[in-house]
């Protein structure tokens, strides 16, 4: 098994390299990371300057860019059709990404964009900042991917994991969940530069809001590892129809 590694902490981040540890003795693994920290870089794609690959190690890349544009490259043309990969694997990173965190990860970002060039793919976090185990995390990820060549998913399956900062034994088990739902973001950070100028620093996510059973929030919350199926449609289907009337009931 070929598996393609990236996140969105930068190459050098300490999840990267505990996850590309876990995985190496089950499959080759390559990595192609951005060169800094790009959390909450999203789905985004540099189109306004070239991308550069530097190399620090054999299939061990980094690049100015996206988590988006690392997986994108290096599926479409960085190997020129001498590494295909089987699946991709994004993480560890540092911090949850739960419930809306989702839509702006850069983690959540490079397993889509495996999705979108036909692989399945796997995004992992481990939920709390600075957290101190990358281990349990690692652990995790390799057992998921013992399972994966046991019981391959679907090409287009995404799959967000959150596993808990806790000692491996620790952890009660595995919970295939729902997003949950944050409270509003808490607002801007406004500071001033040295010559008293404002600047602004974007403030921290809300707390969990739809919280409850079967969502990813109460998993990790009560040590399970939560693993949520994503898609990518963003259709609201329910409301088709809704719409369809709104705009004068022309809807054909
Ligand atoms: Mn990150």
């Amino acid at each position: 098994m070929r598996i393609l590694v990236s996140n969105d902490d930068g190459y050098r981040a300490e999840g990267l390299q505990r996850l590309v540890d876990a995985l190496q003795p089950l499959a080759q693994v390559t990595v192609v990371a951005p060169d800094r920290n790009r959390s909450g870089a999203s789905n985004s794609l540099t189109l306004d300057v070239p991308l550069r690959v530097a190399e620090y190690g054999p299939r061990r890349h980094f690049v100015n860019g996206t988590p988006t544009d690392c997986v994108h490259l290096a599926i479409s043309g960085l190997f020129e059709g001498e590494i295909d990969h089987d699946m991709v694997v994004s993480g560890i990173n540092d911090g949850a990404n739960l419930g809306d965190d989702v839509l702006y990860s850069g983690t959540v970002a490079a397993a889509v964009e495996g999705r979108f060039l036909g692989l399945p793919a796997i995004a992992i976090s481990l939920v709390v900042r600075d957290g101190r185990h990358f281990e349990t995390a690692a652990r995790v990820a390799s057992e998921m991917l013992l399972r994966l060549q046991r019981a391959p998913l679907h090409s287009s399956m995404i799959l967000n994991v959150n596993v808990p900062d806790l000692p491996y034994e620790r952890l009660r088990g595995l919970k295939s969940t729902r997003l949950g739902h944050r409270h509003r973001s808490a607002p801007v950070v406004r500071a001033s530069d040295p010559r008293g100028r404002p600047v602004y620093w974007v403030g921290p996510a809300g707390e969990g809001a739809d919280a409850g059973a079967g969502t990813d929030f109460h998993a990790v919350a009560n040590g399970y590892v939560s693993v949520t199926p994503l898609q990518v449609d963003l259709t609201r289907h329910a409301a088709i129809d809704d719409i369809g009337e709104w705009l004068g009931g022309r809807n054909e």
